[in-house]
């Protein structure tokens, strides 16, 4: 798993002046300075409209498409990801445990498929047509690979992007961090939280524990 930062909403935002006058202007008091430190107040108060104007880009590569399929169900996120139709996938991620995986697509004209993993996760595809063995490539079967890649496994790997918003986020670590999430999606959750914590820990605030629940554990910290 690879995951990067790509842009994300530079400090407390919510301190900077436009928006400090903006609030003041409508609460009684009239005393921006009051009111600094403010997006960390939202998050004691649930106020998360707030935290909906900060926003992350994380560029994820190198994760299965079990992961993918979990990761979707965010709804308040946006994504988009690396189309597998025309490209053979190169790699599979390797659950703990599991050294190698193999498997058999056999087609209608008699010609097999067959694909099996290194032990680095590099994924081999082979096929044997007319008695003839050959490095898998698109357009050499009469089965176009978007249909081939049905019988491939679902630790492939795949890259997207992810666009996210501080309450989205607060509310993906708070699920995923979890002891109960599963190890790939929990260790996305670990790459997520450190990235975002070195530039703008206050969106963060409160999440440290569950963080720090996974220090030592498969989630652990980015590879
Ligand atoms: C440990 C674990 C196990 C899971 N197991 C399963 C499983 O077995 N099967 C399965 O299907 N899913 C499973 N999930 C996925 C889970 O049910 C959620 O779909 C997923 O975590 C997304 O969470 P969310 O809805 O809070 O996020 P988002 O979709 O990003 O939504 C964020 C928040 O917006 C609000 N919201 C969004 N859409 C609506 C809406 N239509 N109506 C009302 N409020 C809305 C909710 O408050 C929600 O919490 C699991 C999740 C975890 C963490």
């Amino acid at each position: 798993m690879k995951v990067d930062l790509i842009s994300y909403t530079k400090g407390d935002f919510v301190s900077q002046e436009f928006m400090l006058d903006y609030i003041a202007s409508q609460s009684r008091s009239l005393k921006p300075k009051l009111i600094e430190g403010l997006f960390e107040r939202t998050v004691d108060w649930g106020h998360k409209s707030i935290q909906e104007f900060a926003t992350c880009v994380f560029h994820v590569q190198e994760v299965s498409r079990s992961l993918l399929a979990q990761v979707t169900r965010h709804r308040h996120a946006t994504f988009n990801v690396m189309s597998g139709r025309h490209v053979p996938t190169t790699k599979v991620v390797l659950p703990k445990g599991i050294e190698c995986m193999e498997g058999k697509i056999t087609l209608e004209d008699g010609a097999e498929v067959t694909w099996w993993t290194r032990k680095d996760g590099r994924l081999v595809i082979d096929i044997l047509k007319d008695g003839e063995s050959n490095e898998f490539a698109q357009g050499i079967c009469e089965v176009p690979l978007e249909d081939i890649r049905y019988g491939f496994p679902i630790g492939s790997a795949v890259s997207f992007f992810l666009r996210i918003n501080g309450s989205s986020l607060r509310n993906f670590l708070a699920l995923r961090l979890d002891k109960h999430a599963q190890w790939e999606i929990r260790r996305l959750a670990c790459c997520l939280y450190d990235l975002v914590d070195d530039v703008n820990p206050v969106m963060l605030k409160g999440l440290d524990d569950l963080r720090e629940a996974n220090y030592g554990s498969e989630g652990g910290p980015n590879p």
